[in-house]
C-alpha cells in the first residue's frame, strides 16, 4: 500500500482541518444533549462503560433515544434525527411500520412464549426456505452471535474435525473460536498471506490452533492456507459482503473459489448473512450467484425484535434431527419466540422483489452521490445494496488492510458533526436506508455531508 508523501501529507491536511474543530463540535453536541449526558452518568454506575452494548458506544457519550419513527428517531432531549444505520441495519422498513404493529399485537394478545413449537414458526422458516436457494431446514435463535455458534457445532458434528478458518477483519459475534482478528487497530498483523491470528477478548482462550485467520479477496492465499490445514478444518465462516472491510463486494470469482476449496477438501461452507441478507430479495448468495452449504441470519428477520437463524442443506442440518444416537443437540427458551417470528415474517413479506429495487435504488444513489461529494478528497465511499460506508482514506478498500488504513479519528467527528445537524449514522460511518427514509432526508443527509467536508458544519 505504497503511499507518496506529498498525497499523504495533504490527506493529513484534509483530515487535520476537521480535528483542529474537535472541541467545538464537541462542545455543541454537549449542549444539544443535555438529558443524554445525564443519563449517561448514571448509567455509568450500574453498566461497565454505561452500556450493555460496546457497539453503540461514542465520545463524549452516546445518545439515548426514547423513540421511533418510520425514518426518524426521538433522541432523550426530544431532538428529531434522521436516522441513517436503524439499530445496525436490522429495520429495513424503519420504525413503526403498521403491518409488523399489527402482527405483533394480534400475537402479544395470543400469548408470547409457549413451551412448544407455533405456527407462526413453521410459516416462517418456509418463507426462509423459499428465499433462500440454499435454505431447505432452519434452526431458529435468538441472535446471530448464537446462529454462528450453532452453524459452528453442525459443521463440527457432520466433519469430526475441530477447526474454523475464518477471514481478518469479520465480525461474527463473540463465541470463542471465531473472536478473532476482529478489531480494525493497528495491531501487527503479519504479512497478508499468513495472517496472525490476534485474539479479540481476554476472555477467549489465546490458543490459536482452532482458528485459521484468512485474508479476504485473496483467493491465491487462501487457498495455500486452507490446503495446508485442510485435515482440521470443520468450516470456512465468510461474510459475503464483510462488515467491519467497509460493506466491501468480494471480487469476482472469490466466493466461487472459496466454494470450490470447500468442496475440494470437505469443509462446510458457512455464509454469515446476518447483515448481508439485506442486500437482495435472495439474500447475498442470490446477488452473488454462489451457494453455501450453511448460512447465518440476524438483525432483519427479527423485524426489529431479537431472532436469529441457521438455515442449510438437509443433509448438513440432519445432524441435529432428535431422533439420531450421535448428534448436535441445540435448545433456547427463547428460540423461535412468537413475537419475533411473527415480526420478522410481516418485515420479510413486505420485502418483495420491487421492495428491494427501491431500497438498493436508493442505496445506489447515495454511493454515487457521495463519491461526486468526495471526488479529490481523501475519502472512499463504499457498500452493496442498500448499505453504505464512508472511509477516510485515499486508498481503494479491498480487504482489512486497507480498511485498517482509515483515519478513525476523522470519521468519529464526522460522525458527531453529522449528529449534531440531525443525522444519525456509527462513528465508522456506516449507514443504511429504510423503507421509511424519505427522498427529502437522503437529499438533506447529502447536503449537510457536503457541508463538513466543505469546512463548513
Ligand atoms: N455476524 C455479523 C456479520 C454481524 O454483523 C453480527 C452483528 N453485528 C453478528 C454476526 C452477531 O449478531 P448479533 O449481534 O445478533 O449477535
Amino acid at each position: 500500500m505504497p503511499t507518496s508523501p506529498d498525497r499523504k501529507s495533504s490527506a493529513d491536511d484534509f483530515y487535520a482541518s476537521l480535528k483542529e474543530r474537535a472541541s467545538a463540535i464537541e462542545g455543541r453536541y454537549r449542549s444539544l444533549t443535555p438529558e443524554s449526558a445525564r443519563l449517561n452518568e448514571e448509567a455509568q454506575s450500574f453498566q461497565p462503560g454505561g452500556s450493555t452494548r460496546d457497539a453503540v458506544l461514542r465520545q463524549p457519550y452516546a445518545p439515548f433515544f426514547s423513540g421511533g419513527e418510520g425514518g426518524w428517531v426521538t433522541d432523550a432531549d426530544g431532538r428529531r434525527i434522521t436516522d441513517l444505520w436503524f439499530n445496525a441495519s436490522s429495520l429495513p422498513l424503519g420504525y413503526g411500520d403498521p403491518g409488523v404493529l399489527a402482527a405483533v399485537h394480534e400475537q402479544l394478545s395470543r400469548g408470547t412464549a409457549f413451551f412448544g413449537p407455533t405456527e407462526p414458526d413453521v410459516e416462517f422458516a418456509r418463507l426462509l426456505c423459499q428465499r433462500l436457494t440454499s435454505a431447505e431446514r432452519v434452526r431458529f435463535t435468538n441472535s446471530g452471535t448464537e446462529a454462528v455458534m450453532v452453524a459452528i457445532q453442525i459443521a463440527r458434528g457432520l466433519t469430526g474435525r475441530e477447526g474454523i478458518a475464518k477471514f481478518e477483519g469479520s465480525y461474527h459475534g463473540t463465541y470463542d473460536d471465531v473472536f478473532w482478528s476482529v478489531a480494525t487497530g493497528s495491531l501487527d498483523v503479519g504479512p497478508v498471506d499468513r495472517p496472525v491470528p490476534i485474539v479479540g477478548s481476554l476472555g477467549v482462550p489465546p490458543d490459536p490452533s482452532r482458528t485459521l485467520v484468512l485474508p479476504f479477496n485473496e483467493l491465491g492465499a487462501t487457498e495455500k492456507l486452507l490446503e495446508a490445514n485442510a485435515h482440521r478444518i470443520a468450516a470456512l465462516l465468510v461474510e459475503p459482503v464483510p462488515h467491519r472491510m467497509g460493506l466491501i463486494r468480494p471480487e469476482p470469482g472469490f466466493l466461487e473459489g472459496l466454494r470450490a476449496i470447500c468442496d475440494r477438501h470437505g469443509m462446510v461452507l458457512i455464509f454469515d448473512e446476518v447483515i448481508a441478507f439485506r442486500v437482495g430479495y435472495h439474500g447475498a448468495q442470490g446477488l452473488f450467484g454462489v451457494k453455501p452449504d450453511l448460512t447465518v441470519l440476524g438483525k432483519i428477520i427479527g423485524g426489529g425484535f431479537p431472532a436469529g437463524a441457521v438455515v442449510g442443506r438437509t443433509e448438513v442440518m440432519a445432524v441435529t434431527e432428535p431422533n439420531r444416537a450421535k448428534r448436535v443437540p441445540h435448545f433456547g427458551t427463547f428460540s423461535a419466540n412468537p413475537v419475533s417470528m411473527v415480526a420478522g415474517k410481516a418485515t420479510m413479506e413486505a420485502l418483495t422483489p420491487g421492495v428491494f429495487r427501491g431500497l438498493n435504488d436508493s442505496g445506489e444513489r447515495i454511493r454515487r452521490e457521495l463519491r461526486r461529494i468526495c471526488e479529490g478528497l481523501p475519502l472512499r465511499v463504499t457498500g452493496v445494496g442498500s448499505l453504505f460506508k464512508i472511509n477516510a482514506t485515499d486508498l481503494t478498500i479491498r480487504d482489512y488492510r486497507t480498511a485498517l488504513t482509515v483515519d478513525r479519528r476523522w470519521q468519529e467527528l464526522a460522525s458527531l458533526a453529522l449528529l449534531n445537524e440531525g443525522f444519525f449514522l456509527t462513528t465508522k460511518l456506516h449507514g443504511c436506508v429504510s423503507l421509511a427514509t424519505t427522498e427529502e432526508q437522503i437529499e438533506n443527509f447529502l447536503s449537510a455531508f457536503e457541508r463538513l467536508v466543505r469546512g463548513g458544519t
